[in-house]
């Protein structure tokens, strides 16, 4: 379990460290492809401002100086003419909203830009932005002052504004804004300062499309490594799994094999003492205990070689035809007999005379570790029903028991070897897991399966299916 998590443990931040990473990376490619987006339009925009001065000698706001200028000469008379402060405010923030207006709609600055992007076959969706600084009206030698923003006004005092054009760029609102041009006129009739900024609105959508590869490159590659530890990780629990198992197999071998050797060796000294000696039937029934607990431990010994055989080498089965129903009959009697009568065992065979292609000796083994199963997981007197019938194209036997049944999780993997579902309780039923392991093996040998259902405290039904001859 401490393994286990500090694997995880160790995965997740390694692939939480290789996101983080992607991540700076994209980043940087995508903030790169951000400047360059903005020195490339802002290069295309001055080219297009050049371009159209050069072209119609005009720098795209003539139109709009001429309507404020006309505009504005009413606009001064007509502030001259009031003269409460409250009026001559009101009709400043009415000047300043037409001049806007005025700015926003007669200028052509925006067409051409749009043309001009269309033209060269870039992104030629964008927005327009005028931010007007100041402005002020004028008559003969009066400036009426009407509007100067917080920031024009604390950078004019910190230095003089500079004459004609200004040279410093001033801060766009947004980040992705660029900033085009500005304009400063001086008329006979108004004096304006202000700001004309762009912001393309597919920008994104285009730096995306530009910086997708390499987006796609890291999500892939964080796709191969999630993919890759989850392999790694499931394999390393499939390993950890069955070095477990090994272990308690060779634990339960190692407590399976102390018993018989223990009896012989407890026999032998037993033969030795004098009065043991002396009396025949005591000798014979040691002799007969030794002869026992050897063909035991011989079992035991055969059943671990045969495993490793069946590991080298394919599972080999000499099958010939045979009466299931009489096969199945005499298994269960000599099962009856062999353990005294230790279940009741209930048949109910309908198999029509059908014969399978079988190797008795290992379906004998089947039935019989199925048979023993059921008697050694049961806490109460077992009760084992044996079925069989035909269905379609296989014989079915079914081995069905009132025991201490089988969880879920484990019936996935009672067939597998070496395991042990009562690992919790290991000694209480003696066992190696290698029984239901036999059995699968032995029925695929013979072209067959088997499954389990079960319900834990009542019981479990195995059904075994193998083909039989038509
Ligand atoms: P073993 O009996 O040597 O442990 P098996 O391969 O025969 O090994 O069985 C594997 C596991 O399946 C057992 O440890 C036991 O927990 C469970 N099992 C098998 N047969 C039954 C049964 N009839 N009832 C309940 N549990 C069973």
């Amino acid at each position: 379990m401490k393994i286990r998590n500090t694997i995880l443990l160790f995965g997740i931040l390694s692939i939480i460290t290789l996101i983080a990473v992607q991540i700076i990376i994209v980043k940087g490619i995508w903030d790169q492809k951000d400047e360059m987006f903005n020195l490339r339009y802002r290069l295309y925009s001055q080219d297009a401002l050049s371009m159209m001065s050069r072209r119609w000698s005009t720098d795209g706001f003539d139109t709009a100086r001429l309507v404020v200028s006309r505009f504005s000469e009413q606009a001064v008379q007509e502030i001259l003419m009031v003269k409460e402060d409250s009026s001559v405010a009101k009709i400043k923030g009415e000047v300043l909203e037409i001049v806007t207006e005025i700015l926003n709609k007669e200028q052509d600055l925006s067409k051409f830009l749009s043309d001009y992007f269309g033209r060269q076959g870039i992104d030629k969706n964008f927005k327009y932005r005028i931010r007007i600084n100041r402005f002020d009206l004028i008559n003969a030698d009066t400036v009426i002052p009407v509007y100067m923003s917080e920031e024009f006004a604390n950078r004019i005092n910190r230095r003089p504004p500079p004459q004609g054009q200004n040279a410093s760029r001033p801060a766009p609102q947004h980040i992705s804004e660029i900033y085009v041009r500005g304009d400063r006129t001086e008329d006979n009739n108004f004096r304006w300062d202000f700001d004309y900024f762009i912001d393309f609105t597919d920008k994104q959508r285009v730096i995306l499309k530009e910086t997708s590869a390499s987006l796609g490159m890291g999500i892939l590659s964080i796709l191969v490594v999630v993919i890759l530890f989850m392999i790694t990780y499931r394999n390393l629990m499939e390993e950890k799994r069955l070095s477990d198992l090994k272990t308690d197999f060779i634990n339960n071998m190692t407590h399976e094999l102390k018993t018989p050797l223990s009896t012989i060796t407890v026999a032998g000294r037993t033969l030795e003492m004098p009065q043991i000696r002396s009396n025949d039937d005591k000798i014979l029934e040691t002799a007969r205990l030794i002869g026992k607990q050897s063909i035991h431990l011989n079992q035991l010994i055969n059943m671990i070689l045969e495993i490793s055989m069946w590991e080298r080498t394919q599972f080999q089965v000499e099958l010939k035809p045979v009466q299931i129903e009489d096969l199945m009959n005499d298994i269960v009697e000599s099962f009856k007999t062999g353990c005294g009568n230790c279940a009741a065992v209930n048949r109910k065979f309908n198999f029509n005379g059908a014969k399978a292609n079988l190797d008795t000796v290992y379906f004998t083994t089947l039935v019989n570790n199925l048979l023993s199963n059921a008697v050694k997981y049961c806490e109460t007197e077992p009760i084992i029903e044996v079925e069989g019938f035909t269905e379609e194209e296989n014989a079915v036997i079914r081995v069905a028991d009132n025991g201490i049944g089988i969880s879920r999780s484990d019936q996935k993997h009672v067939f597998d070897k070496f395991y042990r579902a009562s690992s919790g309780n290991i000694h209480k039923y003696k066992g190696l897991g290698l029984g239901l392991y036999y059995v699968k093996r032995i029925a695929e040998a013979h072209g067959g399966d088997v499954s389990v259902s079960s319900k834990p405290g009542k019981g479990s039904i195995f059904t075994v299916t193998i083909p039989y001859l038509n």
